[in-house]
């Protein structure tokens, strides 16, 4: 792993890279105490031609940098933690995806915390940076599909002016309880629900990956709609932005609509066999399809219940893989990392 320590003084000291293992804090850190905490999650991806490669890790470098922020933690540069990302990946890729195994990734976790060990609710003066790779059990979206389980209306992920745009901790511990019970029931994931005036239910996302759907319109258009980024409701997901610029580049039949949508529409579409696919998207599960839905009781079925078929989310989860895994050659979102043999 590599880590490195800041304090408000000093400034950041020099990164180390060791092998990986438990770290030392106090109990009165404060990311035990106060959740000062905010983390990244990207692949290295071993290519069918042998090469690895990290897919458009400058976004999530950015990314790291808001939450950091928004949590009050230190700044670290963008173009450094992209120099770091490379060194480790550079270390651990060859032996854990070896040219051997194509097809084949790691995860990686960058994570910073406040390591400030003086038990005041204030903003900390010492934090510490850390790197690690996991080796993840290779995931193969449910042939059958997700099952979501809307969540409740006393229950919120995210709320306007809040922090579910970024990467803390913070949003996570939090939703664990509902994601046990839908587990429990047979369900993949919880699809966030935000009430609003009126008794609308806004859909904003699955579990932690962003939630799509595909729809013709009472006029017959198709569009790929998901919910948009402002009001610090919704996580700014890679795979999100990755997929509405394939789309909007290569279906020209398809338009991409970014807006508040609500649970009456899906339900509506449903109903009028109109609602064609329903898909979430986010680094861990690549692009999965829903087959259905269960909201106050009732399930909403997608077609792909019936037909078994998402011909979307297959299409788009193709693209990302043939990038990722350099079956399209030399594409821009294709960060190539050079081995040390
Ligand atoms: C990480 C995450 C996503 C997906 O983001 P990617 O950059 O595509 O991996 C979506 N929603 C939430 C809540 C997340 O934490």
């Amino acid at each position: 792993m590599i880590t490195a320590t800041w304090t408000v003084t000093d400034g950041w000291a020099a990164p180390e890279l060791k092998p990986f293992g438990p770290i030392s804090l106090m109990p009165t850190a404060s990311c035990l105490q106060y959740a000062t905490e905010c983390f990244e999650g990207l692949k290295l991806y071993r290519g069918y031609d042998g090469k690895l490669r990290l897919f458009r890790p400058e976004l999530n470098c950015r990314r790291f940098q808001k939450s950091a922020e928004r949590i009050a933690l230190p700044a670290f540069s963008e173009s450094e933690l992209l120099k770091l990302l490379t060194v480790l990946a550079a270390t651990d890729g060859p032996r854990w995806l070896p040219k051997s195994a194509p097809g084949t990734f790691l995860y990686v976790r960058p994570t910073m915390i406040a390591t400030d060990p003086s038990i005041g609710v204030q903003r900390p003066k010492e934090a510490m940076l850390m790197l690690f790779f996991n080796l993840m059990p290779a995931f193969y979206a449910n042939p059958d599909g997700l099952k979501l389980l809307a969540s409740e209306e006393h229950t919120v992920r995210a709320w306007p002016g809040g922090y579910g745009n970024v990467k803390l901790g913070a949003n996570y511990g939090p939703s664990l309880k509902s994601q046990g019970e839908a587990k429990a029931r047979g369900f993949s994931q919880i699809l966030w629900l935000l009430p609003r005036d009126g008794g609308r239910l806004d859909v904003t996302e699955s579990g932690a990956s962003n939630f799509f759907v595909v729809w013709r319109t009472k006029e017959g258009k198709t569009e790929l709609v998901t919910a948009p980024l402002d009001g610090k409701l919704i996580l700014e997901g890679v795979t999100r932005q990755s997929l509405l610029d394939l789309v909007r580049e290569r279906l020209q039949d398809v338009e991409v609509i970014e807006r508040v949508f609500d649970m009456q529409e899906i339900v509506e579409a449903v109903g009028e066999g109109r609602l064609a696919e329903a898909f979430t998207a986010g680094t861990a599960f690549f692009v999965s399809p829903v087959s259905e839905i269960e909201f106050h009781g009732k399930r909403l079925e997608m077609p792909m219940a019936k037909t078994g078929r998402a011909p979307y989310a297959t299409m788009l989860r193709d693209w990302l893989s043939d990038i990722k895994y350099g079956k399209e050659e030399h594409h821009d979102w294709a960060y190539l990392v050079q081995e040390k043999d």
